[in-house]
């Protein structure tokens, strides 16, 4: 897949707030983290974001936000945490 069209395309869901640097995905949700399907699969919205960045997500660790927004996909505020604690 080609991430810079794949990302162009997303951001037409994304509404950039100036005040906080917040991108709030305007897209599908659930329990208001963003969701989208790619080739017919449920994927998170800021974990696409995120890997089209950083590439992929080790196993073991999950996304958090920094800024507690849920519906937000701006990788910078993003970060990632081991998922351990959630076990
Ligand atoms: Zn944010």
């Amino acid at each position: 897949m080609d991430n810079k069209t794949a990302i162009e395309k997303l951001m037409e869901f994304v509404v950039p707030v100036t005040e906080s640097g917040c991108w709030l995905w305007i897209g599908e949700t659930q329990d208001d983290y963003g969701h989208m399907s790619i080739d017919g699969e449920d994927v998170c919205a800021d974990k696409v974001f995120w890997e089209s960045l950083h590439g992929q997500i080790p196993i073991g660790l999950c996304l958090c936000h920094k800024c507690k927004i849920r519906s937000c996909v701006n990788p910078n505020h993003l970060c990632l945490k081991d998922s351990e604690n959630y076990n």
